[in-house]
Formats: structure tokens, sequence, C-alpha cells
């Protein structure tokens, strides 16, 4: 995860330094050692990287170094970050706070939800460094409350989730409005190609910069798909968070419906459960991602508005319940976990009726994910052994299948339980099955 650079020669001002060592950061990451002298220099830049790379810091510090260095008279708006949700704006917000607290340099966190009058106040007083939502601050920047001419730097974070959520037109609008001379920055781990293009008709000079391949998932994450029939996938849920010591569990699910009747069995089912997604009141979407946070919830069940940019410590499982709408959210899901060089685990579980998205999913992956069979698994499926096969990389017969027990993080003991009622069949077994 790391790169040679340490983060004392990147010319970064000693308190700066200093800081990022009361955290136990001394070297910079790949993206970061590639960044932070680029955006110093002041270049505009599309930047990807995989998820949990240290993206926000290698946008954050060079902005920061400037403020350091360079102080002003007085408090304007010079970083203007715009995340896409409400929980990646708190979170880049209180890394950004992390960074300048004891300096004199002012964050606000302007989003939706929240009293607009005290951001507006706030705002008045003189801030360095806003980060907001597209809407919150579509409403501040209409009404005066800061001047988007005077920011020096720009930042879209996750830039490619603007066009799934139809904000791309207000991001162009910003594009236009801000001054001619300031920087922008467009970042994700999924820069798409619609991205680039908008990326190229507004911001010239335009620098890309790419560590690793866009569009893989971090390579810390180990994945598993379980073929199941659609009518059994909560059983199937349900067997598997009973049987396996998993710490605390993210669970995505395409819809918010899903979301509302997978709390009320997992709560039967005496799980402690929380639920986020988008028709939850600001509080209860503060509420649930904090107390999961906290290890206070075995369970948080998200919709794809958490799939973006969400760094929660000690999160080793993500389970799909489906295929995400988008297909790079899957990568943003799945990148939940393994982050900062951790490892982590990720299973998804696919219906029959999902198998064109899955499909379209390996197209994007370019590689295909272990299958797993199960007594859920359909019938068909598992006569032939798998439920879709990457063509470019059929296994060798010579090569033998790993044993592992895909249901088992490392190190960790799975019970089998008489209710169970089957066992999973391995790679092994599924290879027998087809002779
Ligand atoms: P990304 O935006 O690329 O998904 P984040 O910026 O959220 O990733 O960072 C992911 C995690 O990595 C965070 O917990 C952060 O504290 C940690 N991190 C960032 N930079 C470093 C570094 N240089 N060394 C170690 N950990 C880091
Ligand atoms: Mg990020």
């Amino acid at each position: 995860m790391h790169s040679d650079t340490r983060f004392d020669h990147l010319k970064l001002d000693k308190k700066l330094v200093e800081r990022l060592e009361s955290y136990n950061l001394t070297k910079a990451t790949p993206i970061q050692a590639k960044l932070i002298p680029m955006v110093a220099k002041g270049a505009n830049v599309v930047a990807s990287a995989k998820t949990g790379s240290g993206k926000t810091l290698a946008f954050l510090l060079p902005a920061i170094d400037k403020m350091l260095t360079h102080p002003t008279s007085y408090h304007y708006p010079k970083l203007f970050v715009l995340a896409p949700t409400k929980e990646l704006a708190s979170q880049i917000y209180s890394v950004a706070w992390d960074y300048t607290k004891g300096f004199d340099i002012r964050v606000a966190l302007l989003q939706g939800g929240s009293n607009r009058q005290k951001e507006k106040e706030h705002l008045k007083k003189g801030v360095d460094i806003v980060i907001a939502t597209p809407q919150r601050a579509k409403e501040h920047i209409d009404s005066k409350d800061f001047d988007i001419k005077s920011v020096k730097t720009f930042v879209v974070d996750e830039a490619d989730m603007a066009f799934d959520m139809g904000f791309v037109g207000y991001i162009e609008e910003l594009l236009t409005k801000l001054s001619p001379k300031s920087q922008k920055l467009i970042v994700s781990a999924t820069i798409t190609p619609r991205v680039v293009k908008l990326a190229k008709s507004y911001i010239k000079p335009l620098r890309k910069v790419e560590i690793d391949a866009s569009n893989k998932v971090a390579n810390t994450v180990t994945h598993y798909l379980y073929p199941v029939l659609k009518s059994k996938k909560e059983q199937l849920l349900s067997w598997m968070i009973s049987n396996n010591n998993y710490g605390k569990v993210l669970l995505f699910v395409r819809k918010k419906e899903i979301a509302d009747a997978l709390e009320e069995k997992l709560k039967e089912w005496d799980y402690k459960v929380g639920v986020l997604h988008g028709e939850k009141l600001h509080n209860e979407r503060r509420k649930a991602l904090s107390d999961f946070k906290n290890d206070k919830l075995d369970i948080l069940i998200a919709t794809d508005i958490a799939a973006r940019g969400l760094d929660i410590a000690n999160l080793d499982i993500v389970i799909n319940y489906d295929i995400p709408h988008v297909k790079q959210d899957f990568i943003h899901r799945v990148g939940r976990t393994g982050r900062a060089g951790k490892e982590g685990l990720a299973i998804t579980l696919v219906s029959l009726d999902e198998i064109e998205q899955l499909k379209d999913l390996y197209k994007l992956l370019g590689e295909k994910i272990k299958e797993i069979i199960t007594e859920y698994t359909p019938k068909e499926v598992k006569a032939r052994g798998y439920l879709l096969q990457a063509p470019q990389r059929r296994r060798k017969s010579s090569q033998k299948p790993k044993k592992d027990n895909p249901l088992n993080k490392k190190g960790k003991k799975r019970k089998t339980t008489k209710r169970d009622g089957f066992k999973i069949l391995d790679a092994r077994n599924q290879a027998k099955n087809k002779k």
C-alpha cells in the first residue's frame, strides 16, 4: 500500500508532517506520492486509485500545506470539495478537521439535513475549506453565502457518481463559474470515460494520474460468489451470518424496500441491525453509521449511497445481497473492506435473474469471481458446476483448485450446526460434480 516516499520528503510543512506522524503515518501511499507534488505545483488532474488507497489526504494535504505556508490576512474559501453523499462529506470534513485543528485554518461542512442558517453564519465568519454535498452547495452559492470565485482548488470526490446521481449538470455549472485560474481535481476509484470526457471539455490543461488500472477491486479483498435461488437468498444469508464469526457485516442491497424487509428479518433473528438509505432522516442515517462504526451493531444494511468513500475501521466483511444497479458501485461496495493495506472478504449472492448484470460486471472487472456451490444453489447451476464462466480465463485441468473454505476468514473457525443440513461444496467438489 505504501510507496517509498516518506511524507517528510514531500516538501510539506513541518507541522503537517508532525501531524501525520501523530496519526502514525510516515510513508505516503502511491497516489499520495504522485499527486501531492503535482497538486502543489497547481496541476489540474483526473486521478484514479483503488478504494482505500488514501485519496483523501492526497488532495487535502497539498491544499492545507499551502494555507500553512502562505497564510492570508483573512479567511475565505480556498479549497472547495464536493462529495456526493452526506456521509462522505462528513468523513472528508473529519479528516480535514484532524489535519487542521490547532492551526489558523477553518473548515466548514455544508450538507442537506443540517441547519442551513447556521452553516451560513459559519461561512460569513470566514472559512478556508468548504466541504459540501451538491444540493446544499448550490443553495449557499446561489444565495451568495460564499464566493466561488475566490476558490483556488476545486475537488470533486467520487466524480463518476455525479452521473448516476444526476448532479453532473451542476458540476458543469460550477466548472464554468469558478475562476479560470483555479485548480481542478477530479478523483475516484472508478473514473469512467464519461468523467474523462466531461473533465476534458471544461478543464485545460488536464493531466491524468492512474495508480494501477482504474475500475479494479482492491487486491486486498478476497471474493466469493454464491449462486442462489432467488427465493433462498434470505436463508443463505441467515446461514452465513449465523455460522461464521464474522465481525460486523456491511450488507449492501439495491433497493430501500429490500433493506427495510431485511431489517425486519434480521431483527427477528436477534441481530443488532441498522439501516442506511436515502429515505431515512438525516439523523437516522448519522446514527446508523456511527453506531456501526462504534461496534454497536452487528449488521448495517445499506443501499449504494453508502458504497462510496466510507472509511469504517474494523470492517472485514462486505456482503452483497445482489449486484448493484450501477456496476462500478460493486468496486466501491467491496472497497469498504480491505482498506489501507488490510485484508477484507467480500461475498456476493447472485440469483439466476441477475445473470446479465453479472456478465456486465465481469466485463468491467475483466475477471470472474470464484463461485461457491451450496444447498441453496439452483439445481441447473449445481449440475453444471458453475453459474457463469469467464471464457477467456478457463482453469486448466492440470491446475488443482485451492482447498480453502471460503466462508472462513483466515484463522477463524466456522461452526457447522446440524441446522445447516448441508455442506458447502468447495471447488474440488464442484469439479467432481462435473465429471
Ligand atoms: P480512498 O479515498 O482512496 O478510498 P481514504 O482516503 O479514505 O481512501 O483512506 C483510506 C484509509 O487509509 C484511511 O483510514 C486513512 O486514514 C488511511 N491512510 C491514508 N493515507 C495513509 C498512509 N499514507 N499510510 C497509512 N494509512 C493511510
Ligand atoms: Mg475516498
